[in-house]
């Protein structure tokens, strides 16, 4: 696939860290039914696809030009859309978007991490975290979770009291095994760091929490948002994406809900006119079509918990499978596979794609349609029958 495992020739001044690197990504292979990257499997309506067509085209005539930098009508779509997801109201200042979550996740590194600062998240988690680390020459530092995938909350207090990371990096709901990060745990951390110096940074200088929240819209009605907490924590950044329930993973738009001094930071790393004014366009048009677009969100939902339900009552080896409490749309189960890739590749020779992540022994599969969903419940009992 791809240039995945040509290297790179010595000739060539590669930086030495990067020497043996592979790109990162989850394999593409061209199967009937993929459950592997964790988007929406449901496609955009013909009315929301005709709402970006006829945006994208009202554009077109000022291709010539540069887009708007500052992305100011898209920031303020993003504002109102959070007020009505998550029943907080911020103002554009406290706003910044991207390509992709990835890009704020990069630009956020860029600004705060750096050489001889370290960040901190919590093992397993999302596995593009030591990439970015990586790429902005900042250390990377993991506490491990609770054999449930909860955060270790006296551990992850006491790494931060003595890394001093710059920056504390925590997914929620988590990515590979779907936890939710508890509210007070979230404020918890973010009261500690006020009292925590970054190592090597001047007297006053306190750790940015980064709440990563890809797949918040996925959790269970009436759980909130660390959104909520912005206002009263300027170190909070509260960073999202369209890629996931919004169903608009191709388009590339992620974004990021903070202070307007955590913003103001991101927008002196971030490349000039670095969201073209098509990608505005057509965020644009589908945030005018929110509700739609979250239309299978709660089918969603149901499938998670189905296919929670049916996974727990399944065997490997004479022992129920396990299955990790998820609040989004991906369930990392198994738990004591002892032959995963084998699993991995009798599910692929039945049309199925999932993915090998996450600890050993557990797999990940992605909630989709409810015929890829027979499909997969189909092909994993037939395996699990062989294992
Ligand atoms: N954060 C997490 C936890 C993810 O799982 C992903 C996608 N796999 C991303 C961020 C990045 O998504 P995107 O760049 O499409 O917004």
């Amino acid at each position: 696939e791809g240039t995945a495992d040509r290297s790179i020739p010595a000739y060539l001044p590669l930086r030495a860290d990067l020497i043996g690197e592979t790109p990162y990504g989850a394999p593409q292979l061209d199967l009937p039914v993929c459950l592997n990257v964790n988007e929406n499997p449901y496609p955009l309506s013909d009315r929301v696809v005709d709402a970006i067509a006829e945006s994208v085209r009202r554009v077109g005539q000022e291709l010539n030009r540069y887009p708007d930098r500052e992305h100011t009508r898209l920031r303020q779509a993003f504002c109102d859309y959070l007020d009505q997801e998550s029943q907080t109201r911020l103002v554009p200042q406290q706003l910044w978007a991207a390509n992709g979550s990835n890009e704020i996740m990069l630009q956020l590194f860029q600004a705060f991490g750096g050489p001889g600062r370290t960040a901190l998240g919590a093992d397993p988690t999302y596995s593009m975290y030591p990439e970015y680390a990586r790429d902005t020459f900042t250390g990377w530092e993991l506490v491990a979770r609770r054999a449930d995938f909860t955060i270790d909350l006296e551990k992850t207090l006491a790494a931060i009291e003595s890394l001093g990371p710059s920056m504390v990096l925590l997914a929620s709901p988590n990515n590979p095994s779907g936890t939710m990060l508890p509210m007070e745990e979230l404020e918890t951390i973010l009261k500690a760091c006020q009292g925590v110096q970054v190592a090597g940074a001047p007297e006053g200088v306190h750790p940015v929490v980064v709440v990563d929240e890809a797949y918040i819209e996925f959790r269970d009605p009436g759980l909130p948002s660390a959104v909520s907490l912005i206002e009263d924590h300027p170190n909070l950044a509260v960073s999202r994406t369209m890629s996931k329930a919004f169903a608009f993973a191709g388009a590339r738009v992620g974004y990021v809900a903070a202070s307007a001094g955590i913003i103001d930071a991101l927008r002196i790393v971030r490349m000039p006119c670095h969201l073209s004014a098509v990608t505005q366009a057509a965020a644009l048009a589908a945030l005018g079509h929110a509700d739609e677009q979250l239309s299978q969100v709660g089918r969603l939902r149901r499938t998670r918990q189905e296919t929670a339900d049916w996974l727990r009552g399944q065997t490997y080896r004479g022992k129920p499978l396990e299955v990790a409490d998820s609040q989004s749309n991906f369930l990392l189960f198994g738990g004591h596979f002892e032959n995963r890739q084998w699993i991995f590749e009798e599910l692929c020779k039945r049309g199925v794609l999932i993915r090998v992540v996450g600890p050993q022994c557990w797999l990940r599969v992605c909630m989709g349609t409810d015929e890829e969903m027979d499909a997969f419940r189909q092909a994993l009992a037939e395996v699990l029958a062989q294992a």
